[in-house]
């Protein structure tokens, strides 16, 4: 089973936090090259030089045992032992190695392109904080005002602009580094690694555990470089959703958002919500997340959904998220060591029943000690979701990307791909013009593995007046993916 479902093609994987996405074992390198120091008891790191009961990470290259408990402590290999609950051990994971992660975000971006690739997963939305945290300390500075307007214009003419543009270097930076960690654009192409044909976007990822002020400054931040950087598509609510903050600000902060989505109409939106579960908050505290985060927050997607059950009306939560088309990412293990919700509780089949659309999602695979094919094993044994469902909830993740472009499928709902036999593809790697006599209604899915993803026609860079060949030929170079055939069909109506 596994084998199979490692080769069988994922399509995306819209739900994966870059830093829970890396093993600790990478963590222990990055706190060695950071010169950190490890509290021997707590396994947290802090800069050098080493206090009373703390050692130098370093010493963990040659000390197993120190080595052993940092991999404990740093992700949910340890949480057996930890004395506390599956819940607080997991997000205590990332107070503790934040520090080894300056610096590193190329060497990140790599290793996870390169388990993606792996696993054959084509594209990656991965949330991350491309400002490195710089809003959050902005906005723990600026004066709150509750005119959301006034207090937008005084934060990025205090200073956050400066913070929006570092973004973009950032990333630019970032990116740099993981293509040559990869070779991607080596001159000898085969000595390129698979993980540089996996696609990435990101999601800037909002902090929601801060005070108002810092929440704020995030999401300007967030939405001002969504709206200037195309490799950011959409933003989203992170940390824990029943910590006292997120519980206390939610609506707030729906109302932030709804009141900035209408600044930044293009930046899409998904969020967690109803990643919570009975016992966890009180039980008002589950009626309400996910309708306010889909109504209020305009969330395009959804992120967990866990207890929609527990929503007030629930099936009619269903029946409107099935007629807005909003997806739900399905993040099997993480709701499993973090919520204690799997199998027959966990609401899949519901929001299948439903028709509410769903694709599987990893969460944080380095710290779950994860990874996608294992997501699917989940979803076949736990959710005993047959072979149809998987490849629908596959192209359902495709559909529900946040890349520019139409719809690849007629209904919208996967059901109906249009196909015509014959005549291309069986020669690959040619450009093939030919004429056929076509009806007006017809709509073309060109439907290749080799291509890497949706391709956006006004970026291929090249200017009108189209002409097949040369737009066939900057589809192929720029989307076919380097170890697979691919074909283009570019199909032009006769003036
Ligand atoms: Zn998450």
């Amino acid at each position: 089973m596994y084998g199979f479902l490692r080769s069988m093609p994922k399509g995306s994987d819209l739900h994966n936090h870059l830093t829970g996405a890396v093993y600790a074992e990478s963590f222990v390198r990055f706190a060695v090259a950071n010169n950190l120091c490890a509290d021997r008891k707590t396994l947290n790191l802090t800069a050098a030089p080493c206090k009373e009961g703390q050692v130098e990470a370093k010493q963990a290259l040659s000390d197993p045992v120190l080595y052993r408990d940092m991999l404990a402590n740093w992700s949910m290999l340890g949480w057996p032992m930890s004395g506390k609950s599956a819940h607080d051990h997991f997000f205590d994971t990332f107070l503790k190695f934040d520090k080894a992660v300056p610096g590193h975000y190329g060497e990140m971006l790599a290793e996870v392109a390169q388990r993606n690739a792996e696993a054959n997963v084509q594209y990656l939305e991965l949330m991350l904080s491309p400002d490195e945290f710089t809003s959050i300390g902005f906005g723990m500075k600026s004066a709150w005002n509750d005119d959301f307007g006034k207090m937008r214009t005084a934060m990025l003419d205090g200073g956050l602009r400066d913070i929006i543009a570092q973004t973009r270097k950032n990333l630019d930076q970032w990116e740099a580094s993981r293509d040559e960690i990869l070779r991607c654009h080596s001159s000898n192409k085969s000595l390129a690694e698979p993980g540089c044909a996996v696609k990435m976007r990101y999601i800037f990822q909002i902090l929601r555990g801060f005070p108002r002020e810092a929440v704020f400054a995030q999401l300007i931040t967030a939405f001002e470089s969504a709206a200037q950087d195309h490799r950011l598509v959409a933003l989203n609510l992170v940390m824990p959703e029943d910590a006292y903050i997120p519980m206390t600000d939610f609506r707030l902060h729906m109302r932030m958002i709804s009141y900035l989505k209408e600044i930044y109409p293009n930046v899409h939106i998904t969020l967690h919500a109803g990643e919570l579960a009975p016992g966890l908050v009180p039980p008002d505290g589950l009626r309400f997340h996910i309708r306010e985060s889909i109504e209020m927050g305009k969330a395009e997607r959804i992120g967990h959904g866990v207890d929609a059950m527990y929503e007030d009306d629930p099936q009619a939560l269903l029946a409107e998220m099935a007629r807005r088309d909003v997806m739900v990412e399905i993040c099997l293990t993480s709701n499993d060591q973090i919520l204690g919700v799997k199998g027959k509780s966990h609401p899949l089949a519901s929001y299948l029943k439903a028709g509410v659309p769903v694709s599987i999602s990893t969460d944080d695979e380095g710290v779950a000690r994860s990874e996608m094919t294992r997501e699917y094993m989940k979803a076949v044994y736990e959710q005993d979701l047959d072979y149809l469902t998987l490849k629908k909830m596959v192209r359902t993740g495709i559909e529900h990307a946040f890349l520019p472009g139409p719809s690849l499928w007629q209904d919208g709902r996967h059901e109906r791909p249009i196909v015509y036999r014959g005549i291309v593809g069986s020669s690959m790697r040619t450009i093939r013009p030919f004429t056929l006599r076509l009806a007006d209604e017809w709509t073309f899915l060109i439907h290749s593995d080799g291509i890497s993803a949706r391709a956006d026609i006004a970026a291929v860079g090249i200017r009108e007046p189209w002409e097949p060949e040369p737009l066939a030929l900057a589809v192929l170079e720029q989307y076919g993916r380097q170890h697979d055939d691919a074909l283009a069909l570019v199909a032009m109506r006769r003036r």
